[in-house]
């Protein structure tokens, strides 16, 4: 069975179960502040469980794209070492949100794998939760094991502890009793040695679990208590591609078709065989895995960085680009190649590979480009390091910063250590990493207490497209701590013209005020699971009274004009630049836009003003807003309407359209492109290769940006003697200054070609040595020509010079070669040691080094001081 089937066999099954197929959500979050990516099926469904919001089908099935790199579930150090753990893999679930439970969940399970896909069940292990005697003192799970009693012998139950078979989904929340499902894919050989039972959960490559069947029944409040769930869900993850070595009867992960077309690729372009090696194996594993993660993310929009889920993204690739440089030997770019067969591969299941390919192609290619510079770099570093380090050992601390700022792998820098025969001081390094984690950890810390129930509400309404004020009750409210802004307090309402943050706009600010007047300030909106939070300082006196919320109406209106601004701005890059176009990131405040787009090469000035002029036309032509608020998803993409990748989109959408242009989008917009008043782009830039971005302005902020340029015109004219034609006047005056420039270099020369014969007949004999210390009126260029030229000319030379500049000192010191080399002198190491006198230091090399410091009334000491080198 080919893998695409097996995909298909899957959701077909459960479709035939009642269940809807919904599409995989995208692997980048963005509106859960405790998870940056997709690490389980469940993640797009949460909304569901924590009671955020109602589903609209109970039954639901899916394949999701998880990414599994940091966090509560980190499985990068695995990933090539083993046959079956990847950074990026298919989890394929069903779902039942407060529709069945434990009953249809085991049977539909062992329906599916035993009679469709006809999986030997000699070969399938189970496991129930055992129960625990800690706090949470939960008795052992009956009901599943009476169920799975009733289908499997009861040597192939396995009675599981809460590390394996309790799942929560943080430190709060829905969790409760799981079901694992193991295989054991042994010889029958290996089998009669070892019963299978023994190995599961043993970490052994051909006994691995393949399906976990988790049983959403407690929510565990802030305190740690757990309370029985109202409506009881059922949450499942099947591992694709581990299903698929099941299938197609092979012992890795990596010999399924899901793999082997990368792998064959990796070997043509490397010239290495797979399963030859223990060592290229691992490489090339580590790569054709992560070149998954990576496109698949960069399909998503998120492109690699140095923060947040693209610095992860980075790291990823990074790890894959050292495995080809240190085990395949591969010093270029070779990675961006396989993209292709990614796409060729994978493209029908997700179209998103196949139009994005050339995006991923660049940003690939240049992020190996780049990083493959440092490698070269940290291996000049490193080798400092060596020679620095004494008794064969290396300080973890070097060794750290060569990995935190350089970016270079510690595992290279260990290995090469390892090679030449030198020990890494890798506790100092481990206790460096723990700090460094500690930082930043305690800088994101948030600690929710439990939300307080005040209304019972089903779902929070949006009211703020029509009304920027309301009358609202509080549902619910809780506070929070967090490192940065101290104790806050998170209120829900019962319904709210408060627009969260999202799609790239910020979120609404505003207050609420009680009748008796008492007034909080809202200082952000934004959305969490599908839930509106307001974050205020403080909770009114009394929470339950009803209230008047108010949403600052001028930022509104500014940010709504930057915001039909920025679908404009599409609009006109599409039509100017072309279809090749595609939005890449946005972010609308009230101040200005910024918007990220995908284009090869910057966009000249007369594009940007074609695009300014365009934009403009659309706000003088008075364009009404229309606005499609509950259209079908598909019926809006065949009206038109943009939609963008990496974007989570329901079966029913929101399209907002001015004349021609045409997006979904949940944005809050002017009413009239009038209401813009005037655009203005301020810079244009690039973000990555092939990603441009544009920052622009409108409205009043234009009109400030006009009276600022016109007033350091002003200013300028004022410094040119108020000058009608002030470029003119600019241009005189840089030729002028040239002219000059070349007059001041011709005289420096002359002054140091009589310097030269002024100074030949200074230099004196100290113990057979030619020597001079002398202060002179050079710059640092001027002082070692002239000490190179001298250094031709005379053989056996030993010069001192010190010069004063800008109110700092400097000295020089050059010795001849061959002197250096006789007399075991140092000029690095007589100017460091000369450097006290100046209150500075330096260094260089044997023949030449210079020293600066701050006190130049120190030179003239220094100078005399030279000497004693020679005695
Ligand atoms: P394991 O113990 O093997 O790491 P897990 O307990 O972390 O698995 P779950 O979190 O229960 O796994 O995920 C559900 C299913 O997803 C697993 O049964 C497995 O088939 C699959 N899976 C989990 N992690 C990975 C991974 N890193 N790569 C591929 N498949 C995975
Ligand atoms: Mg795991």
């Amino acid at each position: 069975m080919k893998s695409q089937e097996i995909r298909n066999t899957f959701l077909e099954f459960f479709k035939s179960k009642s269940h809807t197929v919904v599409p995989s959500a995208p692997m980048v979050i963005k509106d859960d502040p405790t998870l940056m990516f997709t690490n389980a099926g469940m993640n797009q469904f949460k909304e569901f469980f924590l009671g955020n919001s109602v589903p609209k089908h109970t039954r639901v099935t899916d394949s999701q794209k998880c990414l599994r790199v940091s966090g509560k579930h980190n499985d990068l150090e695995e990933v090539g070492m083993d046959t079956y753990h990847h950074t990026m893999f298919e989890m394929l679930g069903n779902w039942s949100f407060g529709d069945y439970f434990k009953k249809e969940a085991i049977h539909w399970a062992w329906e599916l794998l035993t009679e469709v896909f006809k999986i030997d069940e000699k070969n399938l292990y189970v496991s129930v939760f055992e129960g625990t005697d800690d706090k949470d003192n939960l008795p052992l799970d009956e009901e599943a094991l009476a169920l799975w009693k009733e289908i499997v012998p009861e040597e192939r139950i396995i009675y599981g502890n809460k590390k394996d078979n309790f799942w929560e989904m943080g430190d709060q929340g829905p969790c409760g009793p799981c079901s694992e499902i193991h295989i054991d894919i042994r010889s029958e050989e290996e089998k009669s040695k070892v019963p299978g039972r023994e190995l599961v959960n043993a970490d052994h490559p051909q006994v691995v679990e393949i399906w976990n069947l988790v049983f959403i029944q407690f929510n565990r409040k802030a305190n740690g208590a757990l309370e029985e769930l109202p409506a009881k869900h059922i949450d499942t993850g099947m591992g694709f591609e581990r299903l698929s070595m099941v299938l197609q009867g092979k012992q890795s992960n990596y010999d399924t078709d899901v793999f082997t077309p990368l792998i064959r690729e990796i070997e043509t372009i490397t010239k290495k065989e797979y399963g030859v090696s223990e060592k290229t194996d691992v490489a090339i594993r580590v790569i054709s895995d992560h070149v998954r993660a990576v496109a698949f993310s960069i399909a998503d929009g998120q492109l690699p960085s140095n923060t947040g889920a693209g610095y992860v993204i980075r790291r990823i690739l990074r790890r894959a680009i050292r495995y080809g440089f240190t085990f395949l030997d591969i010093k270029e770019p070779f990675i961006y190649k396989l993209a292709e067969t990614l796409s060729n591969q994978m493209g029908d299941a997700f179209p998103e590979l196949k139009s994005q390919k050339n995006l991923c192609e660049n940003v690939i290619r240049e992020e190996e480009q780049s990083f493959l510079r440092t490698l070269d770099q940290g291996l000049i570093r490193l080798e400092n390091i060596i020679e620095e380090s004494k008794d064969g050992k290396v300080s973890g601390k070097k060794a750290f910063e060569l990995y935190d700022t350089f970016g270079f792998p510690i595992d290279l820098t260990a290995l090469i250590l390892r090679e030449r025969g030198y020990d890494l001081d890798q506790e100092e390094f481990e206790a460096e990493l723990k700090q460094q984690k500690d930082r930043s950890r305690a800088a994101t810390q948030i600690t929710a207490g439990d939300w307080q129930e005040l209304t019972s509400v089903e779902e929070e309404a949006f009211i703020g497209y029509d009304e920027l004020s309301a009358d609202v009750k509080i549902a619910r409210y809780r506070k929070v701590e967090t490192k940065k802004q101290g104790e806050l307090f998170q209120i829900v309402l019962n319904k709210t013209p408060f627009y969260p943050e999202g799609g790239g706009q910020v979120g609404d600010k505003g207050y609420l005020e009680a009748k008796n007047g008492d007034v909080v300030y809202i200082t952000d909106t934004k959305k969490e699971n599908n839930l509106i939070v307001h974050f205020a300082k403080n909770l009114p006196e009394n929470p339950e009274k009803e209230f008047k919320a108010v949403v600052d109406a001028k930022q509104r209106a500014r940010t709504a004009a930057n915001h039909s601004a920025t679908h404009l701005l599409h609009q006109a890059l599409r039509r100017i630049l072309g279809d090749h176009v595609e939005q890449k990131g946005s972010m609308v405040h009230s101040g200005y836009l910024r918007f990220d787009f995908s284009h090869f090469g910057k966009v000249t000035a007369e594009e940007i003003e074609e695009v300014e002029n365009f934009v403009n036309t659309r706000i003088k032509e008075q364009i009404n807003l229309e606005e499609q608020r509950n259209i079908a998803y598909q019926e809006a993409i065949d009206q038109g309407a943009i939609a963008l990748f990496g974007e989570k989109y329901g079966d029913s959408v929101r399209a907002v359209k001015f004349g021609e242009s045409m997006e979904l989008c949940g944005g809050t917009h002017v009413q009239n492109t009038g209401d813009i008043w005037y655009f203005k782009i301020t810079s244009e830039s690039a973000v990555a290769s092939g990603i441009r971005r544009i920052e622009a302005i409108t409205g009043d902020a234009v009109k400030d940006y006009f009276s600022e340029q016109t007033k350091v015109l002003k200013e300028i004219k004022g410094s040119l003697k108020n000058s009608k034609d002030p470029v003119k006047a600019i241009n005189n005056l840089q030729d002028e200054n040239a002219e000059l420039k070349k007059q001041v270099e011709a005289l420096l020369k002359d002054k140091a070609k009589n310097l030269k014969g002024e100074i030949k007949s200074e230099i004196t004999q100290v113990n057979g040595v030619n020597y001079l210390a002398k202060k002179v009126d050079l710059d640092a260029g001027g002082i070692k020509d002239l000490a190179f030229q001298l250094g031709d000319e005379l053989d056996d030379l030993f010069l001192i010079f010190g010069t004063e500049q800008n109110g700092k000192a400097l000295l020089s010191c050059y010795i001849s070669k061959s002197l250096a080399a006789d007399k075991d002198l140092h000029a690095g190491k007589i100017v460091k040691d000369l450097g006290k006198y100046i209150q500075g230091g330096g260094g260089g090399q044997p023949f030449f080094a210079t020293a600066g410091g701050k006190k130049p009334e120190g030179i003239n000491e220094a100078l005399q001081q030279a000497k004693t080198f020679l005695e």
